[in-house]
């Protein structure tokens, strides 16, 4: 995709997901419009593990193919899902014109009793990038064009190439012993075919820059862009260390705490947040994503701060 600002610039994207009712689609499609105007290089739209998004999910990610000029990526988890099952969705999102894709293993219901149910048949994020693959190649490349009022069929001599995407974790997986773990899993994930990393957020560029490396002397050579969240309250930023197992970055809980008004929390988290652009950009990092939690205003404040944005 023809990058508007011109050779050189830094590519951003964005994560969103889907809406939880109807109601709130339509400001998140005005989010998505504000999104597509700074030219991403795509947006992401998140998925329910077990496919309870299935839906709402595939209807953003064609809003966003059929209303903008920016490339959906779709997440796809395939935790407690048969074989059978996952290719079915994979080409479902496939035969609604999606072509890229962010393959998760995704988390099993935390209901004890039911995990060993829940697994399923295809088990880590390296098997699901595979199965992506293969339905792609298996899948005749048909395109309708129209022919005297009505539509037909023919082989397209030039299918469009599936790009994949994966997770990585600069701080560990939760459930990885060691690092090293998470860098043999990006392995797996890169020799099954993924050709881009994103990573889990993360609060301090060295954390990034530290796994770059140790990924690199492994023999990870994909682009692993970094995931940066901008937090602009304390509870939310509670939340996210709970769910991700990231450690508490100190400073930013402490100016979060203290700051009395929401303007000020605001400008707080885009503060921390533009101060990591910064030191991710001269660092050399590809691009920046940016978990947008369905709102323009914060994460466009990063980026103008940052000047990755007119
Ligand atoms: P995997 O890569 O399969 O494995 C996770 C970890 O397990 C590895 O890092 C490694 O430590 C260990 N592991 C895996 N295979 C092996 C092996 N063979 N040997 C030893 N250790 C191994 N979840 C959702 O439900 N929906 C979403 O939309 C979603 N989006 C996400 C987006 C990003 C950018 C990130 C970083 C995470 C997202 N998640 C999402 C969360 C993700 O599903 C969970 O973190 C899940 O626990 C792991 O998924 P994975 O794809 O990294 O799994």
């Amino acid at each position: 995709m023809v990058n508007p600002f011109g050779e050189g610039a830094v590519p951003v994207s964005f994560e969103v997901y889907p809406p939880r009712t109807p109601d709130k689609a339509p400001s998140l499609y005005e989010t998505i419009r504000a999104l597509a105007a700074v030219h991403p290089r795509f947006i992401s739209v998140t998925f329910g593990a077990g496919g309870s998004s299935r839906r709402s999910s595939l209807e953003v990610l064609t809003h966003i193919l059929h209303n903008t000029h920016v490339q959906p990526m779709a997440h796809l988890t395939c935790v407690g899902t048969t074989h059978a099952e996952a290719a079915d969705l994979v080409r479902e999102f496939l035969d609604a014109g999606i072509t890229s894709f962010l393959a998760l293993r995704g988390d099993p219901p935390t209901d004890e009793a039911h995990i060993d149910d829940f697994i399923g048949d295809v088990k880590t994020a390296a098997e699901l990038v595979q199965l992506i693959q293969h339905v792609q190649s298996e899948r005749a490349p048909w395109t309708d064009y129209p022919v005297m009022g009505s539509t037909a069929r023919r082989i397209d001599p030039t299918p469009a190439p599936v790009n994949v995407a994966v997770a990585a974790f600069p701080n560990g997986h939760p459930e990885s012993g060691a690092t090293r773990a998470d860098i043999d899993s990006l392995l797996a994930k890169q020799a099954a075919g993924a050709n881009l990393a994103i990573t889990q957020l993360f609060f301090h560029s060295d954390d990034y820059f530290r796994f770059v490396d140790k990924a690199r002397t492994a023999g990870v050579t994909m682009p692993i862009l970094p995931g940066i969240m901008p937090i602009t309250s304390h509870q939310r930023l509670t939340r996210v260390v709970e769910l991700t197992g990231e450690k508490e970055p100190s400073e930013l809980s402490i100016n979060l705490q203290i700051e009395p008004t929401a303007e000020g929390r605001a400008a707080v988290g885009v503060d921390y947040a533009t101060k990591l652009v910064n030191e991710l950009v001269a660092g050399g990092a590809p691009g920046i994503h940016l978990y947008a939690f369905n709102r323009h205003d914060t994460v466009l404040d990063v980026l103008h701060a940052a000047r990755l944005v007119p």
